[in-house]
């Protein structure tokens, strides 16, 4: 059975790098009707906190992630918080000392740059050179002596290590390229190298999906898997999968400190989850060669491990945005209504909360929901419904304000007045006839009328806002704009 596991740590603000492992990996395990652990790596007191924990759990629901065991659902292996689990950890440390798996080294940070410079001078690998590890006892006395405090340090065996990645095919690290690395801090603190394949191993992790940038951690994960096989701790070696780079801007790796990848920034700005998990999925992967808008289902339904491209993906923002699009559009009316409240609300609203009108707002959504990539648009998009008055920008003043729209809008006031406003259509024909007495096509008619009634030179279908917001109100705008 597939057993996959999203392992982050609460560092920070969740990011998009970090969505795309999550979906990678819960797109797995749901395909294979395995089963998918979320898991905490919170070994780091220093930069872990239980706020950037809160917000994890609050990324993975609003995603609409499921998973079968971690926190707060539990499960065979909890607890799912690393800080948790460290007695488990310190007595594998403890069994990979005994069988010599592991030594302590004694070596000081200065004593370690400094032959690492050495090396480098002398065109030596400049990784760690065994310096501690077959000390005799005297010299350990010794070091005792100095009060030097050792850390845990994991033997390499000498030999190539090769295994065969899910996306890349066969990948081998020679001997010189992996040297014996640290597992646990001289003050006893287990690392991320020893406490990740430790938990992988006895939650029996079939499959590892993982970000690119771990990829030099691997072969020293399968050394130390071997080793633990060899104590009982682990069953097998889990296959490993690692997932292209994201490239932001100026293809540059997007880092988790470019604004551009924060999850909360897309939050804000309204993409829907499954816009947003629809793009992301798209970083490495496709569901076929002319299709780029699915649903959630479609993608668990079609996604191989294997098809992903190693090649980077580059994040592109406006193709972000046309797939949200695409999704906003999909919506159920209803939902999109529901969907747009926190935009239509304080903070985010402009207007005062009893200005609003339900009845309009229904009225309008259906317009709204064709024209928006993001759903926070929806307040420019509405704002001269619920604003007392309109927003009157100096700049689209300007521009649809030309010679002649003073006689324009005098004459469309009068037509509108006329009209049947119980029909779009009759609007249509007021404003189409006052451009006619004035020489002017529809779309330059319009322009002043819209730029009156709701400030601006784009929105929505005109005839039917000015139909919502009503006679009285309308007209008061032009007269106000006359004035
Ligand atoms: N906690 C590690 C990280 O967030 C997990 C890496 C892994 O998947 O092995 O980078």
């Amino acid at each position: 059975p597939v057993r996959v596991r999203f392992c982050p740590s609460p560092t920070g603000n969740p990011h998009v790098g970090l969505v795309r492992t999550a979906l990678f990996n819960w797109a797995f395990a749901r395909h294979h009707q395995g089963t998918l652990v979320f898991r905490i790596e919170d070994t780091d007191a220093a930069r872990d906190s239980e706020e950037s924990y809160e917000q994890l759990l609050d990324a993975m629901r609003w995603l609409g992630f499921d998973w079968d065991e971690g926190p707060e659902t539990g499960g065979p292996h909890a607890p799912y918080r690393q800080s948790q689990r460290m007695d488990l950890y310190r007595d594998v440390a403890r069994r990979l000392l005994d069988a010599g798996h592991a030594y302590h080294c004694y070596c000081s940070q200065e004593e370690l740059d400094e032959r690492r410079e050495a090396a480098r001078a002398a065109g030596r690998p400049s990784g760690y050179d065994g310096h501690c590890r077959d000390l005799t006892a005297e010299q350990v006395e010794a070091y005792t002596a100095q009060g030097r405090a050792p850390i845990v340090r994991f033997r390499m065996p000498d030999e190539t290590i090769t295994f065969t990645d899910l996306v890349r095919g066969e990948l081998t690290f020679t001997p010189e390229n992996v040297p014996d690395y640290g597992i646990v801090r001289a003050n006893g603190a287990p690392l991320y190298t020893l406490v990740n394949p430790v938990d992988d191993a006895l939650m029996e992790i079939t499959h590892v999906l993982r970000g690119e940038d771990l990829l030099s951690s691997t072969p020293r994960q399968v050394a130390l898997y071997r080793a633990l096989i060899e104590l009982g701790v682990a069953k097998g070696v889990p296959a490993f999968g690692h997932l292209p780079y994201v490239m932001g801007e100026g293809n540059k790796k997007l880092s988790k400190r470019d604004p551009q990848s924060s999850l909360n920034l897309y939050r804000e700005r309204g993409f829907l989850p499954e816009g947003l998990l629809n793009y992301l999925s798209l970083l490495g992967w496709s569901l076929s060669a002319d299709q780029d808008v699915f649903s959630i289902a479609e993608m668990v339904a079609a996604f191989e491990i294997g098809d992903v491209n190693p090649n980077p993906a580059r994040f592109d923002l406006k193709k972000c945005e046309a797939i949200n699009a695409d999704h906003i559009r999909m919506l159920d009316v209803k939902d999109f209504t529901e969907r747009c409240r926190p935009w239509l609300q304080a903070p985010a609203a402009p207007w005062a909360p009893e200005d609003f009108d339900e009845a309009q707002w229904q009225a309008i959504a259906p317009h709204a929901q064709t024209r928006l990539k993001v759903l926070s648009e929806i307040t420019d998009n509405v704002d001269f419904l619920f604003l007392p008055e309109p927003v009157l920008d100096e700049a689209s003043w300007a521009k649809a304000m030309k010679e002649g729209s003073d006689a324009l809008l005098r004459t469309a006031r009068e037509k509108l007045e006329q009209a049947d406003w119980s029909s779009a259509e009759s609007l249509k024909e007021a404003v189409l006839a006052a451009g006619e007495a004035h020489g002017l096509k529809l779309g330059k008619a319009q322009a002043p009328v819209r730029v009156a009634v709701t400030g601006r030179t784009v929105g929505l279908p005109l005839f039917e806002s000015l139909q919502i917001l009503g006679k009285e109100r309308t007209l008061a705008r032009i007269d106000a704009a006359l004035a």
